[in-house]
């Protein structure tokens, strides 16, 4: 009996949205830190969010199959984000893929891309799509029947977006004991209540849904956010995520080198968490001038307690 009660705690934990981190150090990689890369796991869908050097060896060590990507979210053209694109493409095109790949990237991936593999003599025969983001405005770019994709523009050197993925609602279970209750309702009628409409009977007498369904479970939402200055504007777009990853380069005795290089410091990435009231905040892109990492997390639980730094391979669940 225990037995099989774990087995079902492994496999809830298994489908359970979540991310991995592949690279959190900002642009030097480090023994223990590579650049920027992690995955999502989100709906039975892995979808890759930048994608730094050694990214497609750290998909392997978290065994992750890299054909299960389908969708990949490039922040901005700063090396430390997209220099290990090249190298997962070509594994693809030696695995033999056939199934269709999204990159979704600000301008001139794409240049980049196809000018490495002229002056390779390679190619690519798979269907590769590149989804150019220009805008500077919160927008959507992807939706599929799980899940909706934002891109949030942060303020960094060059244009970069980062992202916000947030679980569509799911139908309701329903309560099928009450349902057989009601005889005027058909299995036609199904879908409609499991949607959330109430049932009017022909009479007129309204059957509230709430009786006839289970309570939706919550649905829950990631956000990244890599790589940016202090920039406040974007709280509102950040409200209530279960799970911020916020970019914290630097401590806070280094402002003005953040400011002036684009990006942000523990103390502003927990600023950025306590404003959006965000469940949880994930610091990273740690500058590699720090050792000990522990002091990002210490400076910014003084002013946001739910934070936690992201470690080399550690999966965080939202
Ligand atoms: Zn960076
Ligand atoms: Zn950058």
């Amino acid at each position: 009996m225990y037995y099989i009660f774990k087995k079902i705690l492994i496999i809830i934990k298994m489908i359970k949205s979540n991310i991995i981190i592949l690279g959190c150090n900002s642009s030097l990689p480090t023994k223990n830190f590579h650049p920027t890369s992690q995955i999502l796991y989100m709906r039975e869908n892995y979808y890759l969010i930048d994608c730094g050097e050694g990214t497609q060896v750290q998909l392997i060590k978290s065994r992750i199959k890299i054909n299960k990507i389908n969708n990949i979210f490039i922040s901005h053209l700063h090396g430390d984000h997209y220099f290990g694109l090249i190298g997962i493409l070509s594994t693809y095109q030696l695995l033999k893929r056939n199934k269709k790949l999204n990159i979704y990237s600000p301008k001139g991936l794409k240049n980049i891309i196809y000018e490495h593999l002229k002056w390779s003599n390679s190619k690519i025969t798979y269907p590769l799509k590149f989804i150019t983001l220009k805008s500077k405005k919160y927008k959507k770019i992807y939706e599929n029947n799980d899940i909706k994709i934002y891109i949030i523009p942060l303020k960094h050197k060059i244009y970069t977006n980062g992202f916000l993925f947030k679980e569509k609602k799911k139908l309701k279970n329903l309560n099928i004991e009450n349902v057989k209750k009601i005889k005027e309702i058909k299995i036609s009628d199904y879908l409609n209540i499991k949607k959330g409409n109430n049932f009017i009977k022909k009479n007129g007498k309204k059957i509230p849904n709430n009786y006839l369904t289970f309570k939706s479970k919550k649905t829950l939402s990631y956000a990244f956010c890599s790589d940016t200055s202090f920039y406040p504007k974007i709280t509102k777009y950040l409200k209530n995520v279960d799970l911020l990853y916020h970019e914290s380069t630097y401590l806070h005795e280094k402002k003005k080198l953040a400011y002036n290089r684009g990006h942000s410091t523990s103390k502003q990435a927990a600023k950025i968490a306590k404003l959006s009231n965000v469940k949880k905040l994930l610091l990273g892109h740690y500058s590699c001038r720090y050792p000990n990492i522990s002091k990002f997390e210490k400076e910014a639980k003084k002013i946001f307690p739910n934070c936690e730094t992201s470690k080399n391979l550690k999966k965080y669940y939202i």
